[in-house]
């Protein structure tokens, strides 16, 4: 991979051959990978992703986790369904987080990424300390492969993250800064967001959204370079604090208009990424 290749963010689905290959058809070199259906996680199915994906040359950057249960329809519902802070789903989604960091060990991935949920704004929570050593235990079980864990933005402030950062206090967990979050969940201005998570960042979305205009609800995603976020700062600040990972396009919406979006956003990343 070279500094600042263009990828996608592949929902793995149930016909993974045709998912690959529409990354393949979009003429990208990588792609990061929505959690893989249970059956591809293990044994046999493992095995066969593992040929998909070898004979697609896709090169996949970051598995993402994903769990039952989440829904992302309102703020509130984000804050009770989502990642390991809900402490009744947490035991099962921290096993089923393993599986996914030895699912990407398998097909030698590096980054295995997850919104972990709103992180306590309130460092005295009485969860606050728990949730420091589930995450010190999913990067320490990553650690012993060389991999990195990757929490996902927006959910909290940037500082709210980045104390959570140094609490945990482990060199492989990283940021997935997805800029386009922050606005989403109104958590805070993108490009001073990522100025002050720098160091961390080994992934990002370029994907693009307008604030929230109703109290519990998200904003709105937009096309690349069609919302709020300042997509040509975006990628100059990238180039700023020295990031070379990949640029993964997000568009959360499917059939024909995702792809034509993504197209765009292909060329309006080509052209940034010169200047
Ligand atoms: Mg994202």
């Amino acid at each position: 991979m070279q500094p600042l290749d263009i990828g996608v963010m592949l929902g793995v689905g149930e016909n993974p051959r045709e998912s690959l290959k529409k990354v393949r058809d979009l003429g990208v070199p990588t792609a990061q990978m929505g959690c893989p259906p249970q059956k591809y996680l293990a044994g046999e199915g493992r095995a066969e992703l593992k040929r998909m994906i070898d004979e697609s040359v896709v090169e996949i950057t970051t598995v993402f986790c994903g769990f039952s249960g989440e829904s992302y329809a309102d703020i509130p519902t984000v804050r009770r369904t989502v990642g390991l802070v809900p402490k009744n789903t947490r035991a099962e989604r921290v096993e089923k987080t393993k599986a996914i960091v030895d699912f990407a060990n398998d097909i030698d991935v590096a980054n295995v990424a997850a919104h972990i949920g709103f992180i306590y704004d309130d460092p005295a929570d009485p969860d606050y300390p728990e949730l420091v050593k589930v995450v010190q235990g999913i990067c320490d079980y990553c650690a012993k492969n060389g991999q990195n864990f990757c929490l996902e933005t927006g959910q909290e402030k940037a500082e709210v993250l980045l104390r959570f950062i140094n609490h945990v206090n482990r060199p492989n967990l990283k940021v997935n800064f997805d800029p386009a979050n922050m606005i989403l969940y109104g958590s805070g201005e993108p490009i001073a967001a990522l100025k002050l998570l720098g160091g961390y960042v080994a992934g990002v979305h370029c994907k693009d959204g307008t604030w929230p205009t109703e109290e519990n609800l998200l904003g709105h995603e937009e096309p690349l370079g069609k919302g709020q976020v300042g997509i040509d700062r975006f990628i100059a600040t990238l180039k700023e604090i020295g990031y070379e990972g990949p640029l993964t396009i997000e568009r959360e919406i499917g059939g024909e208009q995702q792809v034509a979006d993504i197209k765009a956003a292909i060329e309006l990343l080509d052209s940034l990424k010169g200047k």
